[in-house]
């Protein structure tokens, strides 16, 4: 299974690429983790992305097509992969249309989280993620889940450095000007797949599931 999760910044689309993964045993390949990895090893690559990323802007085209072509080539994608976060412009959706074409692969869906902007927000601004395992919390009154530490594996739960007030609000903007026509793109094509990301985060994924079968 070769899908995309899409959706604007706070949809859920980490959330549910990882219930994917669970499910169906194909491997959920993040951009964005790869360059908050890149960042915290202070490779050449997390030197130039960080300059991106804290303003809320997206890392150019050319450094992500790059970066994609060769995780997607390594073996563990050969099953099958979930792809969350890219393509974010149209230059990457038609860049990835080349490599698809050129390792004989293709696509069974564009799933695409809908969500309210203000909603989504709010789930920014509530966002905790565990340092060790990558799950995702939201903050909830009275303090983080156990006192700051992640309900799976006991890791320290940090606020990722983007989602601060107005990191959102640029990233947000970004989307809107950027990332949503990579929708048309693939409603062009038929693969396009929309479901509403409101309710909790079992609700969101029976829709994707079943909105999958369908597809
Ligand atoms: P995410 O975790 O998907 O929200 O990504 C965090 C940040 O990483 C984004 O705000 C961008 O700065 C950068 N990023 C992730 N994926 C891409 C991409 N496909 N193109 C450009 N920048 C990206």
């Amino acid at each position: 299974m070769r899908v995309l999760i899409m959706g604007a910044p706070g949809a859920g689309k980490g959330t549910q690429a990882k219930l994917l993964e669970e499910q169906t045993g194909a491997i959920h390949v993040s951009t964005g983790d790869m360059l908050r990895a890149a960042v915290g090893a202070d490779t050449a690559l997390g030197h130039e992305a960080r300059k991106y990323m804290d303003r809320g802007l997206l890392v150019p085209d050319d450094v992500m097509i790059g970066l994609i072509a060769e995780r997607l080539a390594a073996t563990d994608c050969g099953p099958g992969y979930i792809l969350d976060g890219f393509p974010r412009t149209v230059p990457q959706a038609k860049a990835f249309d080349t490599l698809l074409k050129q390792t004989g692969q293709s696509l069974d869906a564009a799933l695409n989280i809908a969500l309210p902007q203000e909603v989504a927000v709010e789930r920014l601004a509530g966002r905790r993620v565990c340092r060790t395992c990558g799950t995702i919390f939201q903050a909830r009154e009275g303090g983080t889940p156990k006192g700051g530490r992640c309900e799976r594996c006991g890791g320290p739960l940090l606020q990722r450095d983007d989602d601060r007030e107005e990191t959102i609000r640029k990233r947000m903007e970004v989307y809107a000007r950027e990332t949503a026509p990579v929708l048309e793109h693939y409603r062009k094509q038929g693969l396009l797949r929309e479901v509403s990301g409101t309710g909790t985060r079992e609700d969101v994924f029976a829709r994707l599931t079943a909105s999958l079968r369908g597809a």
